[in-house]
């Protein structure tokens, strides 16, 4: 079986973020309502952030994937290989630098990513790629290319057995209240 990357399967890695601040740019932050795919105002990118010992809770809980995780050498560092990996409760995220919203379907991340999705099609593990608003749900088959995702949709999949065989938006709330 091929190891999904996660927290769980972390192994403390001797990691360091260095001149990393990639989620400073792809991730969305809430308390600074600072939206997904733009530099923070705090940020120098490269060099770190400028009101470190003041910033939100959100950035001081986030470690990305790479960071924690020892099953991803150094290739995967989100400064070389432009995209942060994230988890969420539903799979792993791959989550572009906007400026390369193609870095991930370089090898060896190409290969791997499917990998990653031939695996947890088995362990209903989702891989989604992120750009921006863009996601990209990718199953061992195909790419499912959605478009903009707005924050109050959800990714609908169609199954037959464990294999995706549509995908489409629905409304959070009809998802969540099971309409
Ligand atoms: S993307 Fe990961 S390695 Fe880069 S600054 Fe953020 S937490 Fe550190
Ligand atoms: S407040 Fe600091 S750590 Fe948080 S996103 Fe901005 S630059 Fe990064």
């Amino acid at each position: 079986m091929v190891a999904v990357p996660s927290a769980d399967n972390a192994v403390t890695a001797n990691k360091t973020c260095g001149e990393c601040t990639l989620c400073c740019k792809v991730m969305a932050i809430e308390q600074l309502a600072k939206p997904v795919g733009a530099w923070c105002p705090h940020c120098r990118p490269g060099r770190g952030c400028q009101i470190y010992p003041e910033r939100p809770a959100e950035c001081r809980t986030f470690s990305c994937l790479w960071l924690v995780n020892d099953l991803l050498d150094q290739r995967w560092k989100p400064s070389k290989s432009r995209f942060v990996l994230t988890t969420s409760e539903d799979g792993i995220e791959v989550r572009c630098d906007p400026g390369f919203p193609d870095a991930w379907r370089k090898e060896p991340f190409r290969s791997e990513i499917h990998e990653w999705a031939v695996s947890g099609e088995t362990h209903d593990v989702t891989v989604v790629v992120i750009t921006g608003q863009r996601m990209i749900l990718v199953t061992p088959d195909r790419e499912f290319d959605l478009g903009i995702v707005g924050p109050d949709q959800r990714i609908v999949r169609e199954l037959d057995g464990t294999r995706v065989v549509d995908v489409t938006l629905a409304k959070a709330s009809d998802v969540e209240s099971g309409t």
